[in-house]
């Protein structure tokens, strides 16, 4: 693939090569491969700020933000202090510590609907546990989630419906039972009556409603009005549990999470990214009810070495702490991503190109379609060959966005109007080239 690479310098792609041959795609996380795009990866070398700087010594705007967490920008003084000052005190202990108790206040104190909380470390095993509670506090076996909605790579996730959206889900993988997707319905994001259709199907059997409120990992997706709500009821009408699963969303569309923006009330939320500050960590909690099922409270186990790990604490806490020092923190956000929409609004109303900037707060997705997308059916039909001609003339433009059509991109507080006027003169060009 290394000749076909358009955008990684020399040092990125011989660290390529040498990835490849030991580890499977030679990344840790598929999508950082450039499969979507094509070419080869970019090897970070460091990052400050808005920017990153790979290995050849190239600086770019950044607009992944590790998927989610670096919301301060990179290498904030707060953080990199915290996570100093722990260090010195010890790394992990494997026995109860004080951030862990001031963690759960932070995040109790924001999330409206959450009366207690578990730390795991990752936002796969804060979904998988959610929904073991789910199950273990029903009794029920089922769960319906949403066609393009992203949880993690637990086994009961990686399903979507077939081609004549059967009822029951086909596996996305190999290595996932029949009787795990038989265990998971499907439905279309924003299709209410699609899910009303599961309840009627599976009457008293859905243990869960499983949820990204605002999507981002189709590329960015906002609910409906009533769509939310409209789960809402369904749930509580069936004793279904909804898990708003806000590993992406909290913390960054508002304060409170897309909960508090969209005013919907969960059972269970899941946590990740921005509560970690860049370090491995998730979280799920909700109903107190619920919580006290968990063990050793309750019958229903989970457990984990690291979780509530002392440096992932210190360094979550004080991305939380700082979000909460700075005046207008998301309306400074909010107004960044309208003048970036803006911006490349005008580009495209100039042009005629059939594009869509989607956006909610400071997560935003550039679509290469014509139409609004509401759910994965739509944001299949995108164009992503042209995507991807747009993706790397981005790079060689100094711009660094998601390797992918179907995922979000993240502004930080630590971009700047310079940046984002940058990165529009850049979008203009880029797309000129995707047309030529
Ligand atoms: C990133 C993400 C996850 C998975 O979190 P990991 O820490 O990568 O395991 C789950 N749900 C949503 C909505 C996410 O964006």
């Amino acid at each position: 693939m290394s000749d076909q690479s358009p955008s990684a310098g020399p040092v990125s792609a011989a660290l390529f090569e040498r990835a490849e041959r030991l580890i499977p795609g030679g990344v840790n996380s598929p999508v950082r491969a450039f499969r979507a795009v094509g070419g080869t990866p970019l090897f970070i070398a460091r990052a400050r700020g808005s920017r990153v700087e790979d290995e050849d010594g190239r600086s770019y705007l950044d607009y992944i933000g590790s998927w989610g967490p670096m919301i301060l920008g990179h290498g904030h003084p707060a953080v990199v202090d915290a996570i100093r000052s722990q260090i010195a005190q010890g790394a992990s202990f494997g026995a109860p510590c004080r951030l862990e108790v001031e963690m759960a206040e932070e995040l109790v104190a924001r999330v409206p609907s959450l009366e207690r909380v578990r730390m795991v470390n990752s936002g796969t095993e804060a979904t998988m546990a959610a929904v073991r509670l789910a199950r273990g506090a029903t009794g029920r076996s089922k769960i319906v989630k949403f066609e393009g909605c992203y949880h993690g790579h637990g086994d009961a996730f990686l399903i979507k419906a077939g081609s004549g959206a059967a009822t029951f889900g086909v596996p996305d993988s190999p290595g996932v039972t029949k009787g795990t997707a038989h265990d998971t319905l499907t439905a279309a994001f924003n299709d209410l009556a699609g899910v009303a259709l599961r309840f009627a199907e599976h009457p008293r059997d859905i243990a869960a409603v499983i949820v990204e409120p605002v999507v981002g990992n189709m590329g960015v997706v906002s609910p409906r009005p009533g769509f939310l709500e409209g789960l809402r009821d369904l749930c509580t009408r069936d004793g279904t549990v909804l898990i708003l699963d806000e590993v992406m969303t909290g913390f960054r569309v508002a304060r409170g999470g897309a909960q508090e923006r969209f005013g919907v009330r969960a059972d269970l939320t899941t946590l990740g990214k921005i509560i970690g500050g860049g370090l491995p960590v998730g979280a799920y909690g909700g109903r107190s009810d619920l919580m006290a099922q968990v063990a050793p409270e309750g019958p229903v186990y989970q457990a984990g070495t690291l979780s509530g790990n002392p440096l992932a604490m210190a360094a979550g806490l004080a991305t939380l702490r700082q979000i909460e020092a700075t005046d207008g923190f998301y309306e400074t956000l909010e107004r960044l991503g309208s003048r970036l929409e803006a911006g490349v609004a005008a580009h495209l109303a100039r042009s005629g190109y059939p594009c869509r900037l989607a956006r909610v707060g400071s997560m935003w997705t550039l679509f290469f379609t014509g139409d609004e997308v509401r759910d994965w059916n739509g944001a299949s039909r995108c164009d992503t060959s042209r995507f991807a001609r747009f993706f790397h003339e981005m790079l060689r433009r100094g711009v660094s966005l998601a390797p992918s059509q179907f995922e979000a991109n993240f502004l930080s507080i630590a971009h700047t109007e310079a940046d984002i006027d940058e990165t529009c003169a850049a979008a203009g060009d880029a797309l000129a080239v995707a047309w030529a």
